[in-house]
């Protein structure tokens, strides 16, 4: 039987009852997931998955990843309600790599993790299954092991087996529309220039605990959750539009674009007038530095503060047009820890 999987949360607990269920069938786990969006997100969850069938003892097998081909059959579905018809059509495309490759290895079986999901509609699935039988061999196995507890008794074992807990389905548009209505912006849609890269460090954790585990050893994976800084854009230039070099010192949170005159206190700090806001020499900075904290501290701003800070090589004269948004958002992360 060939087990399409979405996602580790829904694989541990389903592989496991289908396995029970099922004991003459030799599982092959499928991770095949074009929906996925970024891509460092889908690596970390193909990652996980493999985990999850490496340690039940089940061969697994990556599909291929083409979101270009996901796009183009979703497109004009971009604002469907999740349960819609764009998610029907992600299952057609899911299930229809499933049949295809069941058929091509001679399985007569095949079924997805999607069905432990409480947040897939079953009939969605059945009916996309319906339509492939027209065309594939295999024949789909529509398994309910949400009931009688089964979705408390998942959630409990993902959480035991410390697997990788995605917070969106996993398209670009319902990411989108996730964080709408959490009033958050979509970081997970922006790649920073430089500085921390939030998924693609994450990636790295999970791709560390695979090699230590493969090695022999058991990390331990502490969740973590922590105040995240993200720069969106920012920038100083003077009225004529000239651009002025400068730096954003970590931390600075703001949302404006406006024209404001500047009151100097000295020949290092200014002050915007018209927004919380301090444009610094860079010799100050380096006095001060390297950290933003220290940098703060020394401005009387106390460590914790998140007052805009522009950091240039020489006070500006005259007035400035100040562009900046910046938010803090919470991020969840982890470390691995071995403990005797
Ligand atoms: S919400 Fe989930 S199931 Fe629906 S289209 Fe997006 S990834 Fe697919």
């Amino acid at each position: 039987m060939v087990v399409h999987i979405c996602c580790s949360v829904d694989s541990w607990y389903f592989l496991q009852k289908i396995r029970e269920k099922y004991p003459d069938e030799a599982l092959i786990g499928f991770f095949y997931n074009p929906n996925i969006h970024p891509e460092s997100e889908y690596q970390t969850r193909l990652i996980d998955s493999r985990r999850s069938c490496e340690q039940l003892g089940i061969a697994w097998m990556e599909g291929d990843y083409d979101p270009e081909n996901w796009m183009a059959a979703t497109r004009g579905l971009e604002e469907a309600p999740e349960k819609g018809a764009r998610c029907a059509v992600c299952f057609d495309q899911r299930l229809l790599k499933t049949a295809e490759l069941a058929d091509r290895l001679g399985h007569a079986t095949y079924t997805t993790t999607l069905l432990m999901s409480p947040k897939k509609d079953f009939s969605q699935l059945q009916n996309a299954a319906d339509r492939l039988s027209l065309h594939y061999q295999a024949r789909f196995i529509i398994e309910d092991f949400r009931k009688k507890g089964g979705t408390q008794a998942q959630f409990a074992l993902a959480k035991q087996m410390a697997a990788y807990q995605q917070d969106y389905c996993g398209c670009l548009y319902a990411l989108r529309a996730q964080r709408a209505a959490q009033n958050r912006p979509a970081l997970e849609l922006v790649t920073p220039l430089q500085g921390p890269d939030r998924l693609a460090d994450r990636h790295r954790l999970y791709q560390k605990r695979e090699a230590l585990e493969r090695a022999g050893q058991s990390p331990l994976l502490i969740r973590q959750r922590k105040m995240g800084w993200h720069l969106l854009k920012g920038g100083l230039w003077r009225l004529d539009g000239e651009a002025i070099k400068s730096e954003i010192l970590a931390y600075s949170v703001g949302r404006y674009h406006l024209n404001t005159p500047l009151k100097r206190v000295d020949d290092e700090i200014a002050l915007l007038q018209k927004q919380p806001g301090v444009v610094l020499a860079r010799s100050f900075a380096d006095r001060h530095g390297p950290s933003s904290a220290s940098i703060r501290q020394a401005l009387g701003l106390g460590p914790w503060d998140i007052t805009p800070i522009f950091i240039v090589k020489s006070l500006p004269r005259g007035p400035l047009r100040v562009e900046l948004e910046a938010v803090l958002d919470e991020e969840s992360g982890g470390i691995l820890a071995h403990f005797q």
